[in-house]
């Protein structure tokens, strides 16, 4: 039997018995960072590759390390952790994982510093985020915040009322996603998800220092574009009015994927439909995160889900 499950307090237990009181630090103020991690199911040899846990782990401690949040488990400890929650939550679908570490005290005053941290994590079955046919965005009117403001580059839970308040304003307009410039008006991201423009044969995506999250699935089409088709990247600031003109748009994350954008702001992206290089890219990236490229294994921990009477263990 498959069950929602936790690593709360130090311990595996059923989601529903993992519970914080409502004074707790990170609740008051958003004094926590996050990351979002995927299994992929493989009906074929019953596993779940978990994507890139290790570089997950490795983002994780940078924006604890940017907020002042102790995170005390090793990175192979996390990876561990994981690999066993989602073994013993026994799923044999695509799964999200949601590591935390927070202020974990119940404490009032915001600050980082004199409040006590810990580390959860949990496992839900997650299925497609976003429309795999392509979306239509819009630019938001919310700007995205600027590094002096709260850092991007950490991906910091109290962060994502500006990415809620863009999402909510591009669904209430009729859209699938929002599309957020930074305070000098480049584009900057999605709400969930970072983007590239495809013209001329090259990938072109905006730089970090132009606000985005660094994002994992960024890298990874980054490599991928580079060693199997031979595109190259270029990492510069990207004008609203050039998304308008691309060959090609899409946007790249743990939850979306590699989805393409088809539109934006009511201009038709190249042909209505995803483009050549999206298409290619996002074979390769599928194929990748479900343990069909040999190359790409080093990308993936492989979990066997526990069967009944036995204990879950990595494949
Ligand atoms: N930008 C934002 C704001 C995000 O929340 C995410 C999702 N984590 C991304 C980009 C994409 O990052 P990743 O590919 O590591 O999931």
């Amino acid at each position: 039997m498959s069950e929602r499950m936790a690593y709360f307090q130090g311990q595996f237990m059923p989601l529903s018995e993992a519970k914080i009181g409502i004074m707790t630090h990170a609740f008051l103020y958003g004094t926590a960072c996050f990351e979002g991690l995927r299994g992929n199911w493989n009906q074929d040899d019953g596993t779940l590759y978990l994507f890139r846990t290790k570089e997950h782990y490795q983002r994780l401690r940078r924006s604890s390390m940017i907020l002042g949040i102790k995170l005390a488990p090793s990175d192979d400890e996390l990876c561990d952790i994981t690999a066993e929650l989602v073994a013993r939550a026994g799923f044999t679908e695509d799964v999200y994982i949601r590591p935390i570490a927070y202020k974990s005290e119940e404490a009032i005053g915001p600050r980082m510093h004199d409040v006590a941290d810990d580390f959860l994590c949990f496992v839900i079955p997650f299925g497609n985020y976003l429309d795999d046919q392509g979306i239509r965005c819009m630019t938001s009117t919310w700007r995205r915040v600027d590094d002096l403001g709260i850092p991007a580059r950490a991906k910091v839970n109290g962060l994502y009322i500006n990415s809620a308040l863009a999402k909510t304003e591009a669904l209430e307009n009729g859209f699938d996603e929002a599309i957020m410039l930074d305070d000098r008006g480049h584009v900057s991201e999605g709400s969930g998800e970072n983007i590239f423009i495809v013209r001329d044969g090259k990938l072109i995506t905006p730089p970090p220092s132009d606000n985005i999250l660094e994002g994992i699935t960024r890298d990874s089409v980054i490599t991928i574009a580079h060693d199997e088709f031979g595109i190259p990247t270029v990492e510069r600031s990207i004008d609203r009015s050039e998304l308008y003109v691309a060959d090609e748009c899409f946007m790249t994350g743990t939850a979306a994927h590699l989805t393409a954008v088809i539109e934006v702001d009511r201009r038709t992206i190249g042909s209505g439909l995803p483009g050549d290089v999206t298409k290619r890219l996002h074979g390769r990236y599928y194929d990748a995160m479900h343990g069909r490229e040999e190359k790409y294994a080093k990308w993936l921990l492989p979990v066997k889900p526990q069967v009944a009477g036995r204990q879950g263990v990595k494949a």
